[in-house]
């Protein structure tokens, strides 16, 4: 089958690998039909070091079941189905709470063991703690909208929740990214009165506005948190998404958010420390998050999208085929494009 496969910073390479099969009783095996790249794939294509293996690519994905191992029981050939970003037993301690990004059997797709979601096939493991059926056929028009359910629409409301987002709220976003974007649509779906989305890009601002922000802050750095200071009386945001993961953004989450509120973090960390201990200390913020257990969410957010009162599949701005993944890359990194799908 063929697949992606990262060798080093900024080599991307679409070749023939293994075929994806069962190995596991717990195992199933997908045939992708949708897959997209992520925000945060761009991190190793600027910055992965060259190795003569390589490590194979993609987490979020929609399949259909080709094959089952003995013991599943949820899914069956046929089934078309929605993977999270990580799989998980669905049994164990952090499962039942909630938490599948800490199952004690579960783990990330791709690297150099498992199949990543850019390519061909895929073999899911625990497919009964992991997949999640789509009542709709692979074809459905809806299908933008449930695939961001892998990752970047949980990732946004994971955000929101961390962040305490609720009625009558202020809620800041810091990355307009597409998890920035899911996160204005969650902000506004959990009800918060006033959402400022800090961003630059044109068509960013206007998909923002779309899903719901109020305010839009162009200005960067020190500026940035003088304008959001102005647009909440002074005092700052109740609840600050923080979906980039720098320094440099984490600084500004921390500068926006108004003493006793939440910054809730999904932007994966690019340094070993959070910034601002003392002024956060001193305003008695939460800084709360981590990788978004978005297989929690999936049934919840599922009827949003089935009945269109939220339409995260816009993120997605280009639409390529397996063999255009590598320039989906490009275009992505060079902020040509917002969210590539992937089409098989
Ligand atoms: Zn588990």
């Amino acid at each position: 089958m063929r697949a992606t496969v990262m060798y080093g910073a900024g080599d991307v390479r679409v070749e023939n690998v293994p075929d994806a099969r069962l190995k596991e009783p717990t195992d199933a095996l997908l045939t992708i039909t949708r897959a997209c790249i992520c925000g945060s794939d761009l991190w190793p294509y600027k910055t992965m070091e060259r190795t003569e293996e390589g490590q194979r690519m993609g987490h979020e994905f929609i399949g259909i079941v080709d094959a089952v191992g003995k013991e599943v029981r949820t899914v069956k050939r046929g089934d078309l189905v929605v993977a999270p970003f990580a799989w998980s037993d669905g049994t164990c301690e952090f499962c039942r709470q909630g938490l599948q990004t800490s199952c004690l059997h579960g783990g990330f797709w791709g690297g150099t063991e498992l199949d990543g979601g850019q390519g061909e096939a895929v073999r899911v493991p625990l497919a009964d703690g992991t997949l999640v059926k789509l009542p709709v056929a692979p074809d459905d028009a809806l299908m933008p909208g449930l695939l961001t359910l892998s990752d970047v629409m949980g990732t946004g409301h994971h955000a929101a929740l961390r962040a305490n987002v609720g009625p009558g709220k202020t809620a800041a976003i810091v990355g307009d990214g597409a998890v920035g974007l899911c996160g204005v649509i969650a902000a506004k779906r959990l009800g918060a009165e006033q959402i400022i989305m800090l961003g630059r890009h044109a068509d960013r601002i206007a998909l923002a506005k779309e899903f719901g922000a109020t305010d839009i802050v162009s200005e960067r750095g020190e500026a940035a948190v003088e304008r959001v200071r102005e647009l909440t009386n002074g005092l700052g945001a109740h609840s600050v998404l923080e979906c980039v993961g720098l320094e440099d953004s984490t600084v500004t989450a921390v500068s926006i958010a108004r003493p006793g509120g939440a910054i809730g973090r999904v932007g994966l960390p690019q340094e070993d420390t959070i910034p601002e201990a003392g002024s956060s200390f001193f305003k008695n913020v939460t800084i709360a998050g981590g990788p978004a257990p978005v297989r929690a969410y999936i049934e919840e957010l599922m009827p949003d999208v089935m009945e269109g009162r939220i339409e995260p599949g816009r993120v997605f701005d280009r639409v390529t085929d397996l063999d255009g993944v590598p320039d989906g890359y490009r275009a992505m990194n060079d902020r040509e494009s917002i969210k590539v799908m992937i089409e098989f």
